[in-house]
């Protein structure tokens, strides 16, 4: 069939599914999110199917059912009755939808794949498979920002900001919303430890601020980011602010997100994977172990340990609990930060690693038990960005003393 491409309006359209089973079930569930008036017909309903809350009857079909009848999806298993279905639409010049012989139908329901207003519709030439797999790399292209999926007209949009956490580092550890915010954006506020290789795909329209460029050295103060955050959204650009980990871990997110609000600015939070979690588990460290560890802890060790009162951290605490620890923002304290945790009490033997730029080009580890982890370090010449783990989760996969 060559068929004529058409989107049809169904809402509150009278669509007969004719089928109660698992392919039923998952048109009805599109049927009815097109907020089509649906009636199933068929002697056994899978409860699935029952719960969409659309009208249900356990019976046999018969013609009369399709009167008044927009469409008719036949669905059942019983070819029999797949094509009473066919015949019964026919005669009332009702298009009818095959499943079980798609040529035997008058009409055929693509793969398709939404984003936004955008909708993509595959036909493969009444081969499902082929289609789908059109369809989903069409949708892994869309999302990655290899097509041209942007308006080419101005948009009408408000301006907003997304605050987008990139994750670790290696580009394809971004969630899949992620990347497709930053794909679409007008501006792209990056942090240092974002995954800027994203960025080279941009179009040259598209403005690119720059944060920071060395941990000690920041171009922009966090009032200044929240002021160009706020000032290009109310002119009506789509800002994406595009951080390092998780966007609320250590990220001043809640500040940005906070101002955002004062301002009136729409703001919407895209989670990342962090380094705290990333960087462990790229050392092959896991973070809880069925009869190891129960738990972890996340600190930031950027300020001094030995003035609880500045940091608010409960170092003497962190020392007496099993738990594992994950340290970020530390290495220029380890060597202090462990004699702390061993004053208080935890083992100077506890198993101890530093993963360095985790997830990116030149990833390094380096083990040690916990009181030779920062002479250890200072030996493999390895700085920030690091994560620090310490608990004996650090030895289950890997053997101790490694450097890799
Ligand atoms: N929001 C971020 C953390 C920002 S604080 C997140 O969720 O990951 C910056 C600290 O994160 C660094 O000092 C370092 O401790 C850690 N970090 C970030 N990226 C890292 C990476 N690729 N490898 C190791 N540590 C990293």
């Amino acid at each position: 069939m060559t068929g004529f491409p058409l989107l049809l309006d169904v809402s509150a359209r009278r669509v007969v599914v004719v089928g109660g089973g698992t392919v039923a079930t998952r048109r009805v569930r599109a049927l009815h999110k097109a907020g089509a008036q649906v009636l199933v017909v068929a002697p056994s309903i899978a409860a699935e199917l029952v719960a969409l809350d659309v009208a249900c009857e356990r019976r046999e079909f018969t013609a009369h059912d399709l009167d008044g009848a927009w469409l008719a999806v036949a669905c059942t298993d019983n070819p029999a009755v797949n094509a009473a279905v066919v015949a019964a639409a026919e005669q009332r010049q009702v298009f009818c939808v095959r499943s079980d012989a798609a040529p035997g139908g008058s009409a055929r329901i693509p793969a398709a794949l939404r984003r936004d207003d955008l909708t993509v519709a595959v036909s493969g030439g009444d081969d499902p498979l082929r289609a789908m797999a059109l369809r989903d790399a069409i949708a892994v292209a869309l999302d990655l920002g290899e097509l041209p999926s942007r308006p080419a007209r101005p948009a009408t949009h408000g301006g907003s900001v997304a605050l987008v956490g990139g994750g670790p580092g290696d580009p394809e550890l971004i969630t899949v919303l992620g990347r497709r915010l930053v794909a679409s954006a007008d501006v792209v506020v990056v942090d240092r430890l974002a995954p800027r290789t994203l960025l080279d795909d941009l179009p040259d329209s598209v403005e690119v601020i720059d944060c920071g460029k060395s941990p000690h050295r920041q171009n922009l103060s966090q009032e200044d980011i929240n002021a160009v955050l706020i000032a290009r959204a109310l002119a009506g650009k789509r800002v994406v602010r595009l951080k390092g980990g998780d966007p609320f871990i250590f990220g001043r997110g809640g500040e940005e997100y906070l101002a955002c609000v004062a301002a009136g600015v729409p703001v919407r939070v895209v989670p990342g994977i962090s380094s705290a979690l990333a960087g462990p588990a790229a050392a092959r460290i896991p973070l809880t172990h069925r009869g190891v560890s129960a738990d972890f802890t996340v600190v930031s060790g950027h300020l001094d340990p030995g003035r609880p009162a500045e940091s608010g951290i409960d170092w003497p605490g962190l020392a007496a609990g099993a738990g594992t620890l994950v340290l970020l923002m530390s290495m220029d304290r380890l060597d202090l930060i462990a004699g702390e945790l061993i004053a208080h009490g935890r083992p100077a033997a506890t198993p101890s690693a530093v993963v360095h730029r985790a997830t990116l080009e030149g990833q390094r580890v380096v083990r040690a038990p916990l009181a030779e982890l920062a002479a250890a370090v200072a030996r493999a010449g390895v700085g920030a960005p690091a994560v620090i783990v310490i608990g004996e989760v650090v030895d289950i996969l890997e053997p101790p003393a490694s450097t890799s």
